[in-house]
């Protein structure tokens, strides 16, 4: 039996193939082009939106942004790569009708259109909020830690930036001493394996060098009170689950009927202490309901933030944080030991004693009060309770917003197991389509386009799976 054959290189085809027949009815890239299509980008800021009448012709915002769609849907993220897959993968072909921008002109279109592409998240969510692919019932709230374009090495926070400086000066101390000790020595004789005085004193220079670059860091960094990033300025030295690292924090805000991504930030925040209430505002907007269920995980709970969100008649679901791991280790009562009661505003304690309120102090602009009672010095649970004389307990004035919530999250556990169904599998993806979880712009504005883009593509990637290519095509499809 002959092996099957294909066809000879340089034979001639009597008809030429359209490019149409290069992918099929189902392809992802038929709903890219549609939704690609409806996009008003007038109204939400892209350049050449309107047809240029004189210059050099420039190319369709349409065809562009279809192309990075495409890319982050396939992880192609670069514009190096894209440029590429114009010429070789026919999807992309498609698409374009043949056209190949080259890699510069992707990268400008991405860098010129950020804020235009990180407005189209919310235009889509308000396009899934008329299509009813969205109903609001239930918003989660989560955040995770995006790799910027600057390494470990090249942030700098003041205990680190001491600790260059310490060392260069040891570093020079050891050369002037080598040079003092060659001095002494033969003149003439080039040291054994050594450097030579000339040798030497170029070092010494370029140390001092690096040493005034990092004072005036450290000035920096008492001015600003913050870290400094070298690359990429806008970023900062996180916490991720890679451990300590230089990071965006991203966040999103899902719907739960489809989970579906309804609104999406980048921020520098190195926690995600400040993010509830302007995420479940922006979602309660975009939904456009009176009021609002909004379920995240404990690194939320922050009483001005759910206090923002009660305002806004926005209902929180968060978990209490673990309780003070300083007491727990040291084997001593946790604040959760004591009972706080409302009526007479104080706090009972393992023992059965009352602690009232006895001083207030502020912190970090916030008011605490503090509880205690004279009873602790004769307790016989005082060793498990308090290493002092008399154990004091801390409550801020706007704890009781606080505890609602995580009395909330505790009397309602399947939404906390919601929460983890609807968020956490969005982060997944995305990351995927984020070069796995690492930025390759610069700058806030540019990350936030970034993100943008591969929210863009999650959702549709969504959509593709609830409606398929055709039933998307049917809803993008003007009326
Ligand atoms: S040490 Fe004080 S606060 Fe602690 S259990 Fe005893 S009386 Fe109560």
């Amino acid at each position: 039996m002959p092996y099957v054959e294909g066809v000879n290189r340089n034979q001639t085809i009597l008809l030429p193939n359209a490019v149409e027949d290069y992918v099929g009815p189902d392809d992802p890239v038929r709903a890219i082009e549609a939704f690609a299509a409806t996009v008003p980008y007038a109204a939400l800021g892209f350049r050449h939106a309107e047809e240029p009448q004189d210059g050099r012709p420039p190319y369709r915002p349409s065809d562009l942004l279809g192309l990075l769609l495409w890319g982050y849907l396939n992880r192609v993220e670069t514009s190096r790569k894209l440029e590429m897959a114009t010429r070789e993968t026919l999807p992309v072909m498609w698409l374009l009708r043949n056209l190949r921008p080259d890699f510069k002109t992707i990268s400008e279109f991405r860098r010129h259109n950020a804020k235009a592409v990180y407005n189209l998240v919310r235009h889509f969510a308000v396009w899934l909020r008329e299509e009813s692919l969205v109903d609001g019932s239930l918003v989660a709230i989560d955040g995770s830690k995006f790799r910027a374009v600057n390494s470990r090495d090249r942030n700098h926070t003041r205990e680190s930036v001491a600790r260059r400086i310490s060392q260069i000066e040891n570093r020079v101390r050891e050369y002037l001493e080598e040079l003092e000790r060659q001095d002494q020595a033969d003149e003439a004789r080039e040291p054994a394996g050594g450097l030579k005085p000339g040798e030497l004193r170029e070092k010494i220079e370029r140390l001092r060098e690096r040493k005034d670059l990092f004072e005036r860091m450290a000035e920096q960094i008492d001015e600003k009170g913050e870290q400094i990033s070298e690359t990429d300025p806008d970023s900062r030295r996180m916490k991720s689950n890679e451990g300590l690292q230089v990071c965006y924090n991203a966040q999103i805000a899902v719907d739960g009927k489809h989970k579906l991504i309804i609104v999406s930030e980048v921020t520098n925040a190195v926690n995600d202490q400040e993010q509830l209430s302007g995420m479940a505002i922006e979602a309660k907007e975009v939904l456009g309901l009176p009021s609002l269920a909004v379920v995240a995980d404990r690194g939320y709970s922050n009483s001005h933030q759910i206090a923002a969100c009660d305002a806004a008649g926005i209902t929180t679901y968060i978990p209490a944080p673990k309780s003070s791991s300083r007491n727990t280790k040291k084997g001593l009562y946790t604040k959760d030991d004591f009972l706080y009661e409302r009526e007479t505003d104080t706090y009972r304690c393992p023992a059965g004693q009352i602690l009232s309120r006895s001083t207030s102090a502020k912190q970090n602009g916030r008011t605490i009060d503090y509880y205690r009672t004279r009873a602790c010095p004769k307790c016989p649970l005082r060793k498990v309770c308090t290493e002092g004389k008399h154990r004091r307990i801390g409550r801020r004035r706007d704890e009781d917003v606080l505890t609602a919530a995580h009395a909330r999250a505790r009397a309602h556990p399947e939404l906390m197991r919601r929460r983890s169904a609807t968020v956490e599998h969005p982060f997944g993806i995305i990351k995927r389509c984020i070069n796995g979880g690492r930025f390759v712009t610069r700058g806030l504005t540019m990350v936030n386009a970034e993100f943008s883009l591969a929210v863009m593509a999650f959702n549709i990637k969504r959509l593709l799976k609830i409606l398929g290519t055709e039933g998307l095509k049917a809803r993008l499809a003007p009326a």
